[in-house]
Protein backbone atom coordinates (compact mmCIF):
# COMPACT_ATOMS: atom_id res chain seq x y z
CA UNK A 1 0.00 0.00 0.00
CA UNK A 2 2.07 2.85 -1.27
CA UNK A 3 2.34 6.56 0.73
CA UNK A 4 2.05 8.81 -2.10
CA UNK A 5 4.39 11.75 -1.54
CA UNK A 6 2.62 15.07 -1.78
CA UNK A 7 3.60 18.57 -1.51
CA UNK A 8 1.97 19.61 2.03
CA UNK A 9 -0.02 22.80 0.57
CA UNK A 10 -1.91 24.06 3.76
CA UNK A 11 -1.02 25.64 7.30
CA UNK A 12 -3.51 23.73 9.52
CA UNK A 13 -3.63 20.38 8.23
CA UNK A 14 -1.14 17.71 7.17
CA UNK A 15 -2.51 15.34 4.86
CA UNK A 16 -1.43 11.81 3.66
CA UNK A 17 -2.11 9.59 0.67
CA UNK A 18 -1.82 5.81 1.04
CA UNK A 19 -2.72 3.72 -2.64
CA UNK A 20 -4.53 1.08 -3.08
CA UNK A 21 -5.42 0.09 -0.32
CA UNK A 22 -8.25 -2.93 -0.95
CA UNK A 23 -11.84 -3.03 0.06
CA UNK A 24 -12.97 -0.96 3.13
CA UNK A 25 -13.55 -4.13 5.27
CA UNK A 26 -10.70 -6.62 4.88
CA UNK A 27 -8.16 -3.48 4.98
CA UNK A 28 -9.68 -1.31 7.97
CA UNK A 29 -7.44 -3.16 10.86
CA UNK A 30 -4.13 -1.76 8.39
CA UNK A 31 -5.67 1.28 7.70
CA UNK A 32 -6.59 1.91 11.28
CA UNK A 33 -2.89 0.53 12.13
CA UNK A 34 -1.47 3.63 9.76
CA UNK A 35 -4.03 6.55 11.13
CA UNK A 36 -2.62 5.82 14.72
CA UNK A 37 0.96 5.89 13.10
CA UNK A 38 -0.25 9.40 12.20
CA UNK A 39 -1.84 10.12 15.33
CA UNK A 40 -5.41 9.68 14.26
CA UNK A 41 -7.93 7.84 16.59
CA UNK A 42 -8.57 4.74 15.12
CA UNK A 43 -12.48 4.93 14.67
CA UNK A 44 -12.18 8.47 12.78
CA UNK A 45 -12.72 6.34 9.59
CA UNK A 46 -15.43 7.57 6.70
CA UNK A 47 -17.45 5.25 4.53
CA UNK A 48 -18.65 7.74 1.68
CA UNK A 49 -21.71 7.24 0.24
CA UNK A 50 -21.76 6.96 -3.73
CA UNK A 51 -25.41 7.46 -4.24
CA UNK A 52 -28.51 9.14 -2.54
CA UNK A 53 -29.74 5.91 -0.67
CA UNK A 54 -27.09 5.30 0.70
CA UNK A 55 -26.26 6.78 4.26
CA UNK A 56 -24.38 9.99 4.92
CA UNK A 57 -25.32 11.31 1.30
CA UNK A 58 -24.83 14.74 1.46
CA UNK A 59 -23.27 14.77 4.94
CA UNK A 60 -20.44 16.33 6.76
CA UNK A 61 -20.14 14.91 10.44
CA UNK A 62 -19.55 17.12 13.38
CA UNK A 63 -18.44 13.95 15.43
CA UNK A 64 -17.56 10.10 14.59
CA UNK A 65 -19.88 7.20 15.47
CA UNK A 66 -17.46 4.12 17.02
CA UNK A 67 -16.57 2.00 14.27
CA UNK A 68 -17.20 3.61 10.96
CA UNK A 69 -18.85 7.45 9.99
CA UNK A 70 -21.63 7.09 7.07
CA UNK A 71 -20.63 10.19 5.76
CA UNK A 72 -18.95 12.63 2.66
CA UNK A 73 -16.82 14.79 4.93
CA UNK A 74 -15.65 15.50 8.13
CA UNK A 75 -15.38 18.69 10.58
CA UNK A 76 -11.75 18.78 12.66
CA UNK A 77 -12.24 21.12 14.83
CA UNK A 78 -9.60 19.96 17.69
CA UNK A 79 -5.70 20.53 17.20
CA UNK A 80 -3.93 16.95 16.14
CA UNK A 81 -8.13 15.26 15.29
CA UNK A 82 -7.66 13.58 11.70
CA UNK A 83 -10.16 11.55 9.73
CA UNK A 84 -9.67 9.10 7.04
CA UNK A 85 -11.47 9.16 3.79
CA UNK A 86 -11.63 6.16 1.32
CA UNK A 87 -12.33 7.26 -2.35
CA UNK A 88 -11.02 6.31 -5.39
CA UNK A 89 -12.10 8.25 -8.68
CA UNK A 90 -13.60 10.92 -6.72
CA UNK A 91 -11.75 13.95 -5.51
CA UNK A 92 -10.69 14.69 -2.07
CA UNK A 93 -10.53 18.19 -0.88
CA UNK A 94 -9.21 19.45 2.51
CA UNK A 95 -10.42 23.14 3.04
CA UNK A 96 -9.11 25.13 5.70
CA UNK A 97 -10.17 28.80 7.32
CA UNK A 98 -7.30 30.21 8.67
CA UNK A 99 -9.69 32.72 10.78
CA UNK A 100 -11.71 30.54 12.34
CA UNK A 101 -9.17 27.27 12.37
CA UNK A 102 -11.38 25.37 11.09
CA UNK A 103 -10.78 22.12 8.76
CA UNK A 104 -13.12 20.30 6.79
CA UNK A 105 -12.16 17.06 4.77
CA UNK A 106 -14.65 16.18 2.36
CA UNK A 107 -15.36 13.61 -0.79
CA UNK A 108 -16.21 14.71 -4.32
CA UNK A 109 -18.17 12.43 -6.42
CA UNK A 110 -19.89 13.81 -9.62
CA UNK A 111 -23.34 12.84 -8.35
CA UNK A 112 -22.76 14.51 -4.96
CA UNK A 113 -22.32 18.14 -6.81
CA UNK A 114 -25.86 17.87 -7.33
CA UNK A 115 -29.05 18.27 -5.46
CA UNK A 116 -32.29 16.54 -6.57
CA UNK A 117 -33.14 18.94 -9.01
CA UNK A 118 -29.99 21.12 -9.49
CA UNK A 119 -26.50 21.64 -9.60
CA UNK A 120 -26.10 23.69 -6.71
CA UNK A 121 -22.98 22.68 -5.30
CA UNK A 122 -24.20 19.60 -2.88
CA UNK A 123 -21.72 17.99 -0.52
CA UNK A 124 -19.38 20.75 -1.16
CA UNK A 125 -21.44 23.83 -0.78
CA UNK A 126 -22.15 21.82 2.83
CA UNK A 127 -18.49 21.36 3.53
CA UNK A 128 -17.93 24.91 3.11
CA UNK A 129 -20.62 26.17 5.42
CA UNK A 130 -18.70 23.85 7.77
CA UNK A 131 -15.86 25.31 7.38
CA UNK A 132 -17.56 28.85 8.68
CA UNK A 133 -17.27 30.16 4.94
CA UNK A 134 -19.90 32.92 5.68
CA UNK A 135 -17.40 34.68 8.59
CA UNK A 136 -14.18 34.72 6.69
CA UNK A 137 -14.24 33.56 2.95
CA UNK A 138 -11.26 35.23 2.21
CA UNK A 139 -9.32 32.89 4.74
CA UNK A 140 -10.34 29.59 3.31
CA UNK A 141 -8.27 27.95 1.61
CA UNK A 142 -8.89 24.12 -0.03
CA UNK A 143 -6.46 21.86 -1.52
CA UNK A 144 -7.84 19.26 -4.09
CA UNK A 145 -6.73 15.62 -3.84
CA UNK A 146 -6.08 12.96 -6.55
CA UNK A 147 -8.90 11.95 -8.39
CA UNK A 148 -9.79 11.45 -12.12
CA UNK A 149 -8.55 13.64 -14.57
CA UNK A 150 -10.35 15.36 -16.95
CA UNK A 151 -9.39 12.99 -20.01
CA UNK A 152 -10.15 10.12 -18.48
CA UNK A 153 -13.32 10.86 -17.31
CA UNK A 154 -15.15 10.95 -20.69
CA UNK A 155 -18.52 10.53 -20.66
CA UNK A 156 -20.64 8.50 -23.66
CA UNK A 157 -24.13 10.11 -22.39
CA UNK A 158 -23.78 13.62 -22.64
CA UNK A 159 -26.76 14.23 -20.36
CA UNK A 160 -24.51 13.45 -17.74
CA UNK A 161 -22.74 16.57 -18.35
CA UNK A 162 -25.03 18.93 -19.30
CA UNK A 163 -26.11 20.15 -15.74
CA UNK A 164 -22.31 20.93 -14.82
CA UNK A 165 -21.94 23.23 -18.43
CA UNK A 166 -25.83 24.76 -17.53
CA UNK A 167 -24.63 25.23 -13.88
CA UNK A 168 -21.08 26.37 -14.24
CA UNK A 169 -20.22 27.39 -17.77
CA UNK A 170 -18.71 25.90 -20.74
CA UNK A 171 -15.05 25.64 -19.35
CA UNK A 172 -15.88 22.54 -16.85
CA UNK A 173 -16.02 20.11 -19.82
CA UNK A 174 -12.81 20.32 -21.37
CA UNK A 175 -13.64 18.13 -24.76
CA UNK A 176 -17.48 18.90 -25.39
CA UNK A 177 -17.78 15.86 -27.94
CA UNK A 178 -16.44 13.37 -25.64
CA UNK A 179 -18.16 14.99 -22.55
CA UNK A 180 -14.59 15.22 -20.41
CA UNK A 181 -15.66 16.16 -17.44
CA UNK A 182 -13.39 18.67 -14.90
CA UNK A 183 -14.12 18.02 -11.68
CA UNK A 184 -11.33 20.35 -9.91
CA UNK A 185 -12.34 23.17 -12.02
CA UNK A 186 -16.28 22.11 -10.98
CA UNK A 187 -15.32 22.77 -7.01
CA UNK A 188 -13.34 25.57 -7.75
CA UNK A 189 -16.40 26.84 -9.26
CA UNK A 190 -18.29 25.90 -5.90
CA UNK A 191 -15.56 27.74 -4.41
CA UNK A 192 -15.28 31.31 -6.15
CA UNK A 193 -19.39 31.34 -5.48
CA UNK A 194 -18.67 31.75 -2.18
CA UNK A 195 -15.85 34.18 -2.64
CA UNK A 196 -12.97 32.00 -2.23
CA UNK A 197 -10.56 33.44 -4.80
CA UNK A 198 -9.15 30.93 -7.19
CA UNK A 199 -5.84 31.22 -5.92
CA UNK A 200 -6.66 29.87 -3.01
CA UNK A 201 -7.42 26.76 -4.10
CA UNK A 202 -4.42 24.41 -5.12
CA UNK A 203 -4.30 20.71 -6.48
CA UNK A 204 -1.87 17.98 -6.61
CA UNK A 205 -2.72 17.25 -9.72
CA UNK A 206 -2.54 13.31 -9.51
CA UNK A 207 -5.31 11.06 -11.73
CA UNK A 208 -6.20 8.25 -10.07
CA UNK A 209 -6.72 6.15 -13.41
CA UNK A 210 -2.85 7.23 -14.20
CA UNK A 211 -1.01 6.67 -11.63
CA UNK A 212 -0.02 3.18 -10.95
CA UNK A 213 -0.22 3.50 -7.01
CA UNK A 214 -3.71 4.65 -6.60
CA UNK A 215 -6.75 2.92 -7.53
CA UNK A 216 -9.48 3.52 -9.90
CA UNK A 217 -12.77 2.31 -10.43
CA UNK A 218 -12.63 3.61 -14.51
CA UNK A 219 -9.32 2.07 -14.63
CA UNK A 220 -10.42 -1.21 -13.31
CA UNK A 221 -8.22 -1.14 -10.12
CA UNK A 222 -10.41 -1.61 -8.05
CA UNK A 223 -8.75 -0.68 -4.51
CA UNK A 224 -9.57 1.89 -2.49
CA UNK A 225 -7.08 5.07 -2.04
CA UNK A 226 -7.04 6.27 1.83
CA UNK A 227 -6.57 9.88 2.68
CA UNK A 228 -5.41 11.03 5.83
CA UNK A 229 -6.30 14.32 7.14
CA UNK A 230 -4.69 15.76 10.73
CA UNK A 231 -5.91 19.22 11.80
CA UNK A 232 -2.03 20.47 13.16
ZN1 LIG B 1 -5.87 10.84 -16.20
Amino acid sequence: MPLVKIPQALELAKVFIYGRGGDVGPQLPRIRRIGSKLGINPCHVLRTPSALNKPGWHLIARDFKKGMTHAEGAVLSHRGEGVMVPSRDCHVVVAENRKTGTVVAFHVGRNSVFNRQNCSGGTTEKALGACDVAYANEEIYAHVLCGICPDHFEHDDLSYVAPFIEEFGPDVVVDHERGTLDMTAVIIAICARYGIPKDHISTDGLCTYDDDRLGSHRADKKEQNWIFVRKL
